[in-house]
């Protein structure tokens, strides 16, 4: 026996009686890590939707998103960020609270470390003012208002003459893409995104008389227009496009009204839009079955609840129904479910861990606890 084998046999001898043990526990918690990451819950998208925490909020959030996101199974995390960022392209849009980068690439290392996907959202074309106030973009560049004559009231009431819920920007107006896709550029780079939400929601305002370039334009054709124009700037880099689903249901016929569905002839749109934009389909009152229509269509699609846990629960049941009772093509494009809050994320968690609650925060901590309990009760 050369003396090489003979130290080989000594070293491997001393492997197996001095780390036989540590390796085995070594070898334990791989399997363990590896048994976590891949858990089988219910559903490819198990999501979760809130605005971005203001600065003071970030050390709650951080935890909430390791503790109680990662923890229960939810693997994406749409952040409303807006103009809650120090944009650097347009410093002029930043709100007061905007976020640093130094705070998104928290946010970055912690989604990272979780598994979770983080999808920024700006909302592009409506939303552009809340309540009595003009927000950033058209406080800024009023130019790009689809609706100038439409004054904002000293006193904001819905319902109102001018049929204002929130303005719009014109998606015609020569100049507006540059601006809004210098943002969506640094929210998508800052938080190292392959997708993004652009909203589109509750577009009330589109192709007006009141624009000089939208007046008698098909409003279909308008809303598809911008939804392309959106897409295809992502997709040149490789991004997906995320919107919520309401102005591309059919709010006449199918009774769903023109908050979570649209009146306002944007619905055709449905059939215009590329095949490969992520619909949210959010429906608060009921658990609508539209996530049918969207996959039928062939759009990939999301259910939204908000603050019904009751509901909540049949939107799970009713997607996890659609994908076992789909053939094959069908069945991947019903990705999964998406709590939805809608208030801020600090307002939220004092709710959520009870340390300051607010009644009307907690139907969407109810509803988000049911869902977890649902997506751990199937993994079970
Ligand atoms: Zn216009």
């Amino acid at each position: 026996m050369s003396r090489s084998r003979l130290n080989f046999l000594t070293f491997k001898a001393k492997i197996t009686t001095s780390m036989k043990k540590k390796l085995t526990l070594v070898l334990i918690l791989m399997c363990t890590v590896c048994i976590a990451q891949t858990q089988d819950y219910p559903f490819d998208v198990r999501g979760f939707s809130i605005a971005v925490p203001q600065p003071d909020g970030m050390k709650q959030f951080l935890t909430f998103m390791e503790k109680d996101l990662a923890a229960n199974g939810i693997n994406t995390l749409v952040l409303r960020v807006d103009f809650n960022y120090e944009y650097e392209s347009y410093p002029n849009l930043r709100s007061q609270d905007a976020l640093s980068k130094h705070d998104v690439k928290k946010l970055v290392h912690t989604a990272r470390k979780n598994n979770i996907r983080i999808i920024p959202q700006i909302n592009l074309l409506g939303h552009q003012s809340w309540a009595g106030r003009v927000n950033s973009l058209l406080r800024e560049y009023p130019q790009f208002d689809e609706t100038p004559s439409v004054i904002m009231p000293e006193k904001y009431e819905w319902p109102n003459d001018d049929g204002l819920y929130c303005k719009s920007y014109c998606p015609l107006h020569p100049d507006v893409h540059e601006v809004v896709f210098a943002l969506v550029d640094e929210i998508m780079e800052a938080f190292e995104a392959d997708a993004f939400h652009a909203g589109m929601d509750e577009v009330f305002y589109i192709g007006e008389d009141d624009c000089i370039r939208c007046r008698g334009k098909n409003k279909a054709e308008l809303f598809a227009g911008e939804v392309k124009t959106i897409r295809d700037h992502l997709a040149a880099n490789n991004q997906e496009l995320w919107i919520w689903g309401d102005r591309l249901l059919d709010g006449k016929t199918t009774g769903l009204g023109f908050w979570e569905a649209s009146e306002n002839d944007t619905y055709a749109a449905i059939d215009m839009i590329p095949k490969d934009v992520v619909i949210c389909d959010w429906h608060y009152e009921r658990a609508e079955p539209t996530a049918v229509i969207f996959a039928l269509k062939g759009l990939r699609v999301i259910a939204c609840p908000y603050d019904k846990a009751d509901i909540t629960r049949t939107q799970l049941e009713l997607i996890q129904s659609f994908r076992e009772n789909s053939n094959k093509v069908l069945q991947g494009r019903f990705l999964g479910v998406m709590q939805t809050v809608w208030t801020g994320a600090g307002n939220y968690l004092d709710s959520y861990y009870g340390e300051e609650i607010n009644e009307r925060v907690m139907g969407s901590v109810n509803s988000f606890k049911e869902m977890i309990q649902y997506l751990n009760q199937q993994d079970k």
